[in-house]
């Protein structure tokens, strides 16, 4: 996985993988640009960028994925309505950040987003939980 922007997660953010901020092309997930200074991901073999908060949401789920109020759990809650995908992708990662949940609690991750982010995932869920901590 390649990553660009500032570093963010010690473990995951290999200086070996940084790659140029693919500024002006389209995130996969929210389909704004990505511009000078944004972070962000390239999930291996995608060449689509995706922003950090985007990249976190497919890992994480939406807001109402995360309270278990989604589909996936039965309800109809998903991501905040009215909100962009990306302003919806943030709202997922500060949720997380907010709630974080009990180590060894098992995160459910939606089925489709399985398969490129499982290398990786635990490691950016460790450094998101370290960071909330610090501050
Ligand atoms: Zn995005
Ligand atoms: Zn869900």
């Amino acid at each position: 996985m390649n990553w660009f922007g500032e570093s963010w997660l010690t473990p995951m953010c290999d200086p070996a993988d940084r790659v140029a901020t693919p500024a002006g092309v389209e995130c996969a997930h929210c389909e704004e640009k990505i511009v000078a200074g944004d972070r962000g991901v390239f999930l291996n073999g995608d060449p689509r960028p995706l922003h950090f908060e985007c990249f976190i949401r497919g890992v994480i789920g939406s807001v109402g994925h995360q309270k278990g109020a989604c589909p996936c759990y039965g309800g109809s809650e998903d991501d905040p309505p009215g909100a962009t995908r990306r302003k919806a992708a943030r709202a997922a990662m500060e949720y997380f950040e907010e709630h974080p949940p009990e180590p060894f609690m098992e995160i459910r991750i939606p089925e489709q987003q399985l398969k490129d982010i499982a290398r990786v995932v635990r490691r950016v869920l460790l450094g998101l939980l370290a960071r909330h901590q610090n501050n």
